[in-house]
């Protein structure tokens, strides 16, 4: 079955390709079948809202399976923020370079101990049928005081996972314990449990 994966966002999407097609899911884009996603605000309050808002508006364009990420870094020292704002922080035109910097500056006078924090990714997955099926991961780390490594998006950089930057991971070593890669994994033991028991 293909899955319309409902993000625009290039380095997402290469994430999320690299994790669903070993798992056994033909995950395609919009524009791979034709289609051109409008983009979606993100108005829900958490992850799992922002996720079925894109993962909906997938399936209602395509009328194909849809699967949609929301994701976000959610500090300690800044009471969970950026949270879900975490691709609007520091503005709508702010680089990830530029987010980095401000939060690296929010945080100049934490220290390590008081930096900890974690990235959530929440999926809304949509079959044909309409059933929506949900997962969610999270992984536990801290802020570093400078940027670290080479690989990744957004926030890899500042964030660290035991002594390393999800920048200096290689791409499986990220897949293997970032949010996302639980996400999806959990999304396919779901997925195996739905059509075992619905065939
Ligand atoms: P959204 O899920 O498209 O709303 O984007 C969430 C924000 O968190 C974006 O700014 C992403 O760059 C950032 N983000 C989400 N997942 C990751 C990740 O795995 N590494 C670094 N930044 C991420």
């Amino acid at each position: 079955m293909k899955f319309i994966i409902a993000t625009n966002n290039a380095k997402k999407l290469g994430e999320l390709k690299r994790i669903l097609n070993p798992l056994g899911i033909d995950a395609v884009t919009a524009k791979e079948v034709g289609v051109e996603l409008d983009n979606v605000d993100e108005i829900g309050t958490t992850f799992a809202e922002n996720a079925y808002l894109k993962a909906e508006a997938a399936f209602k364009k395509t009328g194909l399976a849809a699967v949609a990420d929301d994701s976000g870094l959610c500090v300690d020292a800044l009471n969970g923020r950026p949270g879900v704002y975490s691709a609007r922080y520091g503005g709508e035109n702010a680089t990830d370079k530029d987010k980095n910097n401000k939060l690296l500056k929010e945080l100049a006078d934490v220290p390590k101990d008081k930096r900890t924090a974690h990235f959530t990714c929440s999926i809304c997955c949509i079959l044909p049928n309409g059933k929506k099926i949900t997962a969610e991961g999270i992984c536990e780390g801290s802020i570093a005081f400078a940027p670290h490594g080479n690989g990744g998006f957004g926030y890899d950089p500042i964030f660290m996972y035991n002594n390393k930057s999800y920048a200096d991971l290689t791409a499986e070593e990220k897949d293997a314990v970032s949010h996302r890669g639980k996400a999806l994994r959990m999304l396919q033991s779901k997925l195996e449990q739905y059509f075992n028991n619905n065939q």
